[in-house]
């Protein structure tokens, strides 16, 4: 048999596997046994010997800063992959997101650090224009004439007199509560171009717990500042 870490929880109604990272976790009810779950494991025993295997002959690359790694997006722990490819693209499945890069390719860990900052940007602006469009709705404001995320080291967001909203691409690492939060703080501007006490009054009428999505980003914010 081969080795697993066994996950229990009182909430799940199946047993299942993920093998992943070279190693199998299963996942089983609280009132499952062990024995029962041993006895289950043991027909699973081939598919589990051809998923390590499969992603041990994954690994055979060499040219490459790192192979694998973990970033976090939207507070979600996710495993970075670098892969030599046909075609340069990222592609995203489970918690994974693999970045392979063509051999035409003369700088690889600059293609590799462009195509993930395009493909992180993509996502932070999808779920940023869905929550605009809803805050907007809710606090009575137009949509912004313009919207950017670019790489900042001192700001999360920012507004001006013409209406044109920035986010930072830092932002992306962060919980949802967050990204929300600097989003009613930048529409907020719109009627308030400063911090005064009717500004933050506005921002806690539409965003009552801000408080605690402030603090997150004050005590965690330097850790989302990796890789650009
Ligand atoms: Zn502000």
């Amino acid at each position: 048999m081969f080795e697993y870490q066994l996950k229990k929880s009182t909430r799940r109604k199946t047993v299942a596997i993920k093998v992943h990272s070279h190693k199998v976790t299963v996942y089983a009810p609280h009132f499952v046994a062990k024995k029962h779950i041993d006895t289950w494991l043991f027909d699973k025993q081939e598919w589990v010997a051809e998923q390590l295997k499969k992603q041990s002959s994954i690994d055979d690359t060499k040219q490459y800063p790192f192979k694998s790694k973990k970033i976090s997006v939207f507070s979600e722990m996710i495993y970075l992959r670098l892969e030599p490819g046909q075609y340069s693209k990222v592609t995203s499945y489970d918690e994974h997101l693999l970045i392979t890069i063509s051999p035409r390719v003369k700088n690889d860990f600059q293609k590799y650090q462009q195509l993930l900052e395009t493909y992180l940007k993509e996502q932070l602006i999808a779920y940023i224009e869905m929550r605009l469009a809803y805050f907007c709705t809710l606090m009575g404001e137009e949509l912004p004439n313009d919207l950017k995320i670019g790489v900042y080291k001192r700001k999360w967001g920012s507004c001006n007199s013409k209406r044109e909203l920035t986010f930072n691409l830092h932002l992306i690492g962060a919980p949802y509560h967050a990204i929300d939060y600097v989003i009613v703080h930048e529409l907020a501007h719109l009627k308030y171009l400063n911090h005064s006490k009717a500004f933050w009054q506005r921002v806690e009428t539409f965003f009552p717990d801000y408080k605690t999505s402030s603090n997150w980003l004050k005590q965690n914010g330097m850790s989302l500042q990796w890789v650009f």
